[in-house]
């Protein structure tokens, strides 16, 4: 058993007992204000080397430290200071209150560093405790950005955060600043990311400009992958024609579209999710086409998934990124409202909507969902698959059902 990197403090005197008999067997005690490593965490007990003998002690009885790569801490007093400290001096800029969750960039000393607006905050990290999950009920952990409202500051404009229950300032945007808001909330407020943390301005003190979502199509397999094939016919062929089809209807419509691939050329999955990534773009969509195996298979209908975490397959690029409650319930409502659409579109077998870890939906950061057209072994499907109509339905289907996702967002 190896020591974590995270060790706690003894907030009293503590016993430290032996579990090996299957009772509690007391063989040593902890004076109150030292400090221990951990090994690992048994529900309410902490797991210890004591002197060469592995015991346990109480949890709630100490204060476990911060190690350096916890990404976020806790506020534990009323309200807590935000610090910052460009000029030389610690000047106060901001705070943060009881209970808040809040993302660090790093450890500095005794200080949290903390992203705030475009420079550095400072907490003091005696006024917080770690959070072992916390990813619960804190709307500051957002790191989606989107929405179709570009925002100008007409003064200088305090960002609200409202978490607390009450409006509390936390940055400021200066007069002629240009910023993209998430989301109006009712009438008089804009919801916006501020340096990753969830904060509300006053809409009447800005000018508003609506922008065109951007739309990610990324058109499965390519090059020398080609996917599933059958028939003579293969995936990477009907993917693309579709992902066109989709795009043209929706550029049509004033959406702003960019594929993955606009031809034959091959593309490794991280290459995907990352191009879209850094465009930032408002939605994810791959199309593929699926196979059950083997040719004249009965197996057909549409599925669609989106991102599920699973422990086999961690993110290697976007390591937060199952974290984000907001990110997964939007994927799961674009891909549920796109499969309904497409299965109303062709009248195909509905074969449902299901979470999975394919590395596409995974690695992007916005919504994101992952299409199966069909089945090119299914000899009538396929039929369907290549034909020029059903391609035009499907894409139809697709764009439908990509518009309506983007009414709700
Ligand atoms: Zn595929």
């Amino acid at each position: 058993l190896l020591n974590s990197d995270r060790s706690f403090t003894a907030n009293q005197s503590l016993t430290v007992y032996d579990n090996t008999g299957g009772v509690l067997t007391p063989f040593g005690v902890i004076n109150k204000g030292e400090k221990y490593a951990i090994i690992s965490y048994l529900g309410d007990w902490i797991q210890i080397d004591f002197s060469g003998r592995i015991g346990y002690i109480y949890g709630p009885a100490v204060t476990v430290g911060f190690s350096p790569n916890d990404k976020y801490f806790k506020v534990l007093e009323d309200i807590v200071t935000i610090y910052d400290n460009s000029s030389g001096s610690l000047v106060p800029v901001g705070y943060l209150t009881k209970g808040q969750v809040y993302p660090r960039v790093s450890d500095f000393g005794d200080w949290h560093k903390i992203q705030l607006s475009n420079k550095y905050g400072y907490i003091w990290k005696a006024a917080t405790a770690v959070v072992s999950n916390p990813y619960i009920a804190n709307e500051n952990r957002s790191s989606v950005k989107f929405g179709n409202i570009l925002f100008k500051a007409l003064q200088n404009l305090s960002v609200y955060d409202t978490s607390s229950g009450s409006l509390i300032s936390f940055g400021e945007i200066n007069m002629n600043q240009t910023y993209r808001a998430i989301s109006e909330y009712g009438s008089d407020w804009l919801k916006i990311d501020f340096s990753g943390r969830i904060g509300y301005v006053y809409k009447p003190a800005t000018e508003v400009t609506y922008i065109s979502k951007t739309i990610f199509l990324d058109p499965g397999h390519g090059g020398h992958d080609s996917g599933a094939a059958d028939g003579g016919y293969l995936e990477k062929n009907i993917n693309l024609s579709v992902a066109k089809k989709v795009k043209s209807i929706l550029t049509g419509r004033g959406y702003t579209v960019i594929m993955s691939r606009e031809d034959d050329t091959y593309l490794d999955l991280y290459e995907r999710a990352g191009k879209a990534n850094q465009l930032n773009a408002d939605i994810f969509v791959s199309i593929h086409t699926n196979s059950a195996g083997k040719s004249s298979s009965p197996v057909n209908g549409i599925e669609s998934y989106y991102y599920e975490y699973d422990p086999e397959y961690p993110s290697k690029i976007n390591v937060d990124m199952h974290n984000n409650p907001e990110r997964v319930s939007r994927s799961i409502t674009l891909t549920k409202i796109i499969q309904e659409k497409l299965i109303s579109y062709t009248g195909a077998t509905n074969r449902g909507v299901d979470g999975a870890s394919f590395a596409v939906i995974r690695e992007s950061k916005m919504p994101a969902t992952l299409i199966e057209l069909g089945f090119i072994t299914n000899n009538n499907e396929r039929q369907k698959l290549v034909s020029n109509s059903y391609q035009d339905t499907l894409a139809r289907a697709i764009a439908d059902g990509i518009v309506e996702y983007l009414k709700h967002y």
